[in-house]
């Protein structure tokens, strides 16, 4: 009987033991996880943090439902990979032999470099735990502190606002999200913020974190300024988790490396989710995603080719929908390029396919909080960003990712003051039509 380990229970670790179940009824199917909380819904946390979602609406799955799938699961901290022996180790020692194994252990925050870093009170939001201690610290606290960018550091202010904290934000640029949102699209972001009452602090950067009795009683700035607070929370960007497949020679660069297949560079082992390199037809690049939907992907795919079903994993258009500042917003495709200055790699729910814009035509129109950004290339879309009213979220994914030639309304579309919206609107329910047609 084959034994398939799957290190790690996040979206792709329990993608690929469903898919290994579905075409080997018989096999034995282990998933190992480091956290006590088993498989949970992680960009649900920032629901949770809000209250808008309570604990037992984290989980996709009760435990019954993996007894009936006869996948076993263990709590444990896998610590070393043995590619030769086809082992792994758990940090107490005892080992676990495979005949295939995917490594799925996802991604971690990137470290906060700063003075002070230790102090109780300051604080992440990579996993259950983490939202839990930020729920115990909000009821006594006051006042705080959060840096960082991307998606994770609003779902920080966010949480702490929704918790009755006072809420400053530190950006050390002059704009939210510079890489992948445009000027227009920060503005709106911070006009919400500042709304919500928070206190944007722009070209600012911590220099320390103070504390007593180890304990953050405030922050100073490099700028010398003191702003007393009790608790920090950063979100300065996520590192794949790849130290134990490099330990054991697995090549890897940002991500651990997979072909096609999502094989690594050793025998029998694959890899799948946030830890994993993929390479992505589009750009001709291999590409790091923090996203759900891909790791899903990933880990299914991973799953299939694990149980002998030569599956090659395509890459598709990075797509999500989440919210900013309390607004809907989904950003397809390629969209922005560049550095951000508040983070260090790419954040949660993020994607590098978003920034590797090559020449486009931007064109864009708003209509009170709704804004329509479409990045247009020769013949296709290459990206967009819709924000507000989210009816051409779908057709936009499909017009995108089909790559559909856009030449017959694509003049129109550069034209100032165009009803892009409309125009949209009408050309997908035409091509939808003759898709129909056609299919008849
Ligand atoms: C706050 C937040 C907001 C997010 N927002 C969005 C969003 O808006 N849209 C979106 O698409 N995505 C979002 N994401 C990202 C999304 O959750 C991830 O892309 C997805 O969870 C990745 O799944 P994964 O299975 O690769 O890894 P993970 O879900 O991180 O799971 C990793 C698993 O590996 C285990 N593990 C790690 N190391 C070891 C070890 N040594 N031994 C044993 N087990 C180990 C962990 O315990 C865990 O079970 C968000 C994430 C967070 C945290």
């Amino acid at each position: 009987m084959t034994h398939y380990v799957i290190i790690g229970m996040g979206v792709a670790g329990v993608a690929a033991a469903e898919a290994i179940r579905s075409h080997d009824p018989a096999a034995r199917v282990s998933l190992v996880s480091a956290e006590p909380d088993g498989y949970y819904s992680r960009p649900g946390l920032a629901y949770y943090l809000t209250g808008e979602l309570n604990e037992a609406q984290l989980y996709p799955f009760r435990e019954k439902e993996f007894d009936q799938m006869g996948i076993q699961r263990f709590h444990g901290v896998v610590s070393r990979i043995a590619p030769q022996e086809h082992q792994v180790e758990f940090e107490h020692g005892t080992r676990l032999p495979y005949d295939r194994l995917l490594i799925a252990t996802g991604a971690q925050a990137g470290p906060l470099r700063v003075k002070g870093y230790e102090a109780r009170g300051v604080v992440k939001l990579d996993c259950l735990e983490d939202a839990r201690q930020i729920i115990r610290l909000a009821r006594r606290a006051r006042s705080a502190v959060v840096v960082g960018g991307g998606i994770t550091a609003l779902e920080l202010v966010e949480g702490l606002l929704a918790r009755g904290v006072k809420t400053h934000y530190f950006l050390r640029g002059d704009r939210y999200w510079t890489n992948v949102l445009d000027e227009t699209e920060s503005r709106t972001v911070e006009q919400r913020l500042r709304h919500e009452k928070v206190n944007l602090h722009f070209h600012t950067d911590l220099d320390e974190i103070l504390q007593s009795h180890g304990r953050v009683v405030g922050v100073r700035t490099k700028d010398g300024r003191q702003i007393q607070c009790d608790v920090v929370a950063y979100a300065v960007g996520v590192q794949a988790r790849k130290g134990m497949a490099e330990a054991c020679g697995i090549k890897s660069d940002r991500g651990i490396l997979v072909n096609e297949y999502l094989q690594t560079s050793a025998e029998d082992v694959f890899a799948a989710g946030d830890v994993a390199q993929v390479f992505d037809p589009s750009t001709g690049q291999a590409v790091l995603d923090s996203l759900w939907g891909p790791a899903r992907e990933q880990g299914a795919a991973a799953g299939l080719n694990m149980a002998g079903l030569r599956t090659p994993y395509l890459k598709s258009v990075p797509f999500n929908v989440t919210r900013l500042a309390d607004l809907t917003t989904t950003i397809i495709g390629t969209v922005g390029r560049g550095e951000d200055l508040d983070l260090h790699s790419i954040a949660r729910g993020d994607s590098e396919t978003w920034r590797q814009l090559p020449d486009a035509i931007s064109a864009q129109s708003n209509f009170e909080i709704n804004r329509l950004r479409l990045l247009i290339g020769q013949q296709t879309l290459i990206g967009a960003v819709v924000m507000g009213d989210q009816t051409l979220s779908r057709p936009l994914q499909h017009l995108i990712s089909q790559r559909v030639d856009i030449r017959p309304i694509r003049q129109h579309l550069l034209q100032p003051r165009i009803r892009m919206a409309d125009l949209l609107a009408d050309f997908w329910s035409k091509f939808i039509s003759q898709l129909s047609y056609a299919a008849q």
